[in-house]
């Protein structure tokens, strides 16, 4: 008796290839199974449509043939586990316009033997896995995980929408390989309300460097910047007073906290070497990370050592005490009352015998205005954004891609926080 329920179509590899990847002018000749054990591999012989010519490469419109090359190979996305590899013989194809040319092949770029859906899908698991761990899973090299997301990004750069950016924050990353100087990047954040992004990195923390990353924006973004956010970073206020002057440019409250982090420290790293051999010393050591963070935050047994080291009138506990006292200046609603207090802080700090606090003091007496344009854009910028993108990048560059250029890192940071644009594909293989 024959089987009642034999489904309607036996499925055959083929019918899924044409059902996910179909290119017009192109048929799936033939699909074998290949190898043992670990070197099983499919491959797929791919022909021409017999009555469609080639199309040119530059114009896309079909030529007469001209001759034929030797059959090429590209990786495709595996089977089930199983490499697989796509096989054709490509037309050069004579364009009356463009002369003789290899033909327009929908799957591939360029020379590179990946498929596009496979270099796609590489760099969909790049930004999951490290892309060392990415070339072991997928049965393929480092290189080609990292040209894969190369072209991802070089696409995603070539069609992303800059248009309609209202503020960006600057920034340098200590990034901690090469030389001094090299081992700074800066950054462009968009870090508008409703988009926060990468929009461009670059190497050094100069003037020359945040004026390339602003040409590669373009004179019509930077010159519809509303709000410019950066740090107290001379090269880069040079840079944007004379590119951005109609923007409000403000001073990031993130970076103002961080100098007095730093202040408190070097103050207390001084007083720990004054104190040498005594207890108290070892006593401050240990504070450090107290001392770092914001005293609402410190509770339980650290808190009463924190007060301890108040009572002590250390200098230690006084620069602590200091930086404790402006964070009210980021209550103020009215940029008016905030300046009376920004006066009243600096004055204390001047008079604390504590240098790195009267630097900080110094350095904001020379800022005030940027400073107190924070209370103008409150609520148009996104001022958490920059320190939030910063983390991410520090994610990023710790993640152990092996990233054995600046290029690649470059390219590893686009890839995850850039937010592009990507190519449209028919079918998501991951
Ligand atoms: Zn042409």
């Amino acid at each position: 008796m024959k089987n009642k329920n034999r489904p309607t179509t036996q499925l055959e590899v083929k019918t899924l290839l044409n059902r996910i990847q179909h290119f017009v002018g192109f048929v799936y000749q033939s699909i074998r199974l290949r190898g043992t054990g670990g070197s099983l591999r499919v491959e797929v012989k791919i022909e021409s449509h017999g009555g469609m010519r080639g199309k040119c490469a530059d114009c896309l419109k079909p030529c007469p043939g001209y001759d034929r090359l030797e059959e090429r190979r590209w990786l495709f996305v595996p089977l089930w586990g199983i490499v697989c590899h796509f096989f054709y013989l490509p037309r050069r194809v004579e364009c009356p316009e463009h002369g003789v040319g290899v033909e327009h092949i929908p799957w591939s770029q360029g020379k590179r033997p990946v498929t596009l859906a496979m270099m796609s899908f590489l760099a969909q698991w790049g930004r999951r896995l490290s892309w060392r761990e990415t070339a072991r899973v997928f049965h393929t090299s480092w290189e080609s995980v990292y040209r894969s997301v190369e072209w991802l990004v070089e696409w995603g750069l070539r069609h992303r929408v800059l248009a309609g950016i209202k503020a960006i924050g600057v920034d340098e990353i200590f990034w901690g390989r090469g030389r001094k100087s090299e081992a700074f990047l800066t950054v462009i954040y968009q870090i508008d309300g409703h988009c926060r992004r990468l929009l461009w990195v670059g190497r050094k923390r100069t003037q020359a460097t945040l004026n390339r990353g602003l040409d590669a924006l373009g004179s019509e973004v930077v010159s519809g910047l509303k709000y410019v956010c950066s740090d107290m970073w001379k090269p880069y206020l040079n840079v944007l007073a004379r590119r951005a002057g109609q923007a409000l440019h403000i001073l990031d409250r993130f970076h103002i906290t961080m100098h007095l982090n730093q202040a408190v420290d070097q103050v207390r790293r001084a007083e720990s070497t004054r104190l040498k051999g005594k207890p108290l010393a070892e006593r401050l050591k240990k504070m450090r990370w107290k001392l770092l963070r914001k005293g609402s935050q410190v509770r339980g047994r650290a808190k009463l050592k924190l007060e301890g080291l108040l009572a002590s009138k250390m200098a230690t506990g006084r620069a602590w005490d200091l930086k404790e006292a402006f964070q009210h200046f980021w209550k103020y609603r009215c940029p008016f009352w905030a300046g009376g207090f920004l006066d009243y802080w600096t004055q204390r700090a001047m008079r604390s015998r504590l240098e790195p606090m009267k630097k900080v003091a110094r350095m904001l007496r020379t800022h005030d205005a940027l400073i107190l344009n924070w209370f103008k854009a409150r609520g148009e910028v996104s001022t958490g954004a920059t320190e939030g993108l910063n983390n991410k990048i520090r994610v990023v560059t710790r993640r152990a891609y092996g990233f054995r250029t600046y290029k690649a890192m470059e390219m590893a940071l686009y890839h995850n926080l850039g937010k592009l644009p990507e190519p449209e594909c028919s079918h998501r293989f991951c």
